[in-house]
């Protein structure tokens, strides 16, 4: 996203990717409405549209038996009041064909960064590998947007501080129930929680475990990891057999962490590579988008004159920092009290009088916010108008 709003308003872009394309397995599906507000304002939103995606626009959740709707994205103003699931590939293939018409913008599928260039203390590009291919990228600016792993964080020297998470989610796919319930984000109860994002045709199904302990979960068998997904969701009991083999569970160790310093004189980290957040209300994916609206708005001058300087790094850490820093102790908070295996408990079956007297007070407030916090996060960033296109 950022190779392309800064190919766009005429910044030379170089992008590599490592992989050939963009058809990863899931990790995660959601378009929240602040990144469709930013299609909206890219013009795009016809072939945003042409996407073949579903819409969900409240956030339910059953805790051990009770089903309450905390998030409802009909309290947000304007027309993008729903979070859009599509596979991550479609919207990134969606950005990078619209980068290949500008003349400016350089993709580099299948190319693999190994390492920074420098130049004394200055970082002043990227080596990497293409095929038999090695690389030598030189760059006035170098960006680590490589992901929770980053190769050029790692090469830079920069060490995120773990939060610590203890969770761990199993992620798996299940088809569509003949009889459906309302969409639901999750089920909790005693024992378990279990996701379930509703998709077209089936369920993108995940299940939190403690952290680490997914050896004594495949130890246990399949029949009782599907017995133990029937228990918290029995709508779940006609398609969990489709679970046979443990290929088609994906661990996702979670993690929540974040950077102290996001850059280095020619070296900016964004996205997972400066702040990995938790799964809890998927907004891990709208979050690096708005680092790079950020970081393309605050540095896009400095680019085209030359003059791009240390402190218009520290510039988009101070200001993106201050909404990851407000989202990962709720995020941390929410695994502590609930998001975890067995955070259903805290609700009775069915609910007591003052528990049911409780939510009818709370949520309705909470509703107030959610929806907002979640939908367009903290700091919804819009393109300023030093982006728009070069005529
Ligand atoms: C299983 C799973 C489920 C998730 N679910 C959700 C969800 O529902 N909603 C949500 O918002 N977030 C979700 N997340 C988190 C979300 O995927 C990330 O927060 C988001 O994608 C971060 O974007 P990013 O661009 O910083 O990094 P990434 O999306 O990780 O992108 C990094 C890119 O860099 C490439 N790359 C890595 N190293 C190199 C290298 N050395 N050279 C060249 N290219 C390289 C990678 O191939 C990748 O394409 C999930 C994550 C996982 C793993």
């Amino acid at each position: 996203m950022l190779g392309y709003l800064l190919a766009r308003a005429g910044v030379d872009t170089v992008v590599l990717e490592k992989h050939k394309d963009f058809f990863r397995d899931f990790r995660g599906d959601t378009i929240h409405p602040s990144t469709i507000d930013l299609i909206d304002q890219l013009g795009l939103r016809e072939k945003f549209d042409a996407i073949h995606q579903s819409h969900i626009h409240t956030l339910d959740v059953v805790i051990n038996g009770n089903r309450l709707t905390p998030v409802d994205f009909s309290k947000l103003r304007g027309r993008n009041d729903y979070i859009a699931l599509m596979p991550q590939w479609d919207f990134l293939s969606l950005i990078a064909d619209e980068g290949r018409k500008i003349p400016n913008f350089h993709l580099l599928m299948g190319a693999e960064a190994t390492g920074l260039v420098r130049e004394g203390d200055r970082v002043s590009g990227v080596t990497a590998t293409s095929g038999a291919d090695v690389l030598t990228i030189t760059a006035d600016l170098t960006i680590a947007a490589d992901g929770r792993d980053s190769t050029l964080r790692d090469a830079a020297g920069l060490v995120p501080k773990d939060y610590g998470v203890a969770v761990d989610v199993l992620w798996f796919r299940l088809p569509r129930t003949k009889v459906d319930p309302p969409d639901t984000l999750a089920y909790l109860d005693t024992e378990s929680m279990v996701i379930t994002i509703p998709r077209e045709d089936y369920y993108q199904s995940g299940m939190l475990i403690p952290k680490g302990d997914y050896p004594s979960v495949q130890k246990a068998g399949l029949p009782e990891f599907r017995a133990r997904i029937v228990r918290v969701a029995p709508f779940l009991s006609e398609v969990v057999d489709s679970v046979t083999s443990w290929d088609q569970v994906k661990l996702l160790t979670v993690q929540v962490n974040r950077l102290s310093q996001w850059w280095l004189d020619g070296l900016l980290c964004i996205g997972d590579a400066a702040h990995a957040m938790s799964p809890a209300f998927g907004v891990g994916i709208n979050y690096a988008i708005q680092d790079a609206v950020a970081a393309a708005n605050l540095l896009v001058d400095g680019l085209r004159k030359g003059t791009l300087s240390t402190s218009d790094l520290a510039r988009v850490e101070k200001r993106r920092l201050s909404p990851v820093r407000r989202m990962q102790p709720i995020q941390l908070r929410l695994h502590d009290v609930i998001a975890k295996p067995g955070g259903g408990g805290f609700l009775a079956n069915p609910m007591t009088w003052w528990q049911r007297g409780l939510a009818g007070i709370l949520l309705p407030i909470l509703r107030l916010f959610t929806a907002r916090v979640i939908g367009r996060g903290f700091r919804p960033e819009k393109l300023g108008p030093q982006l728009e296109p070069l005529r």
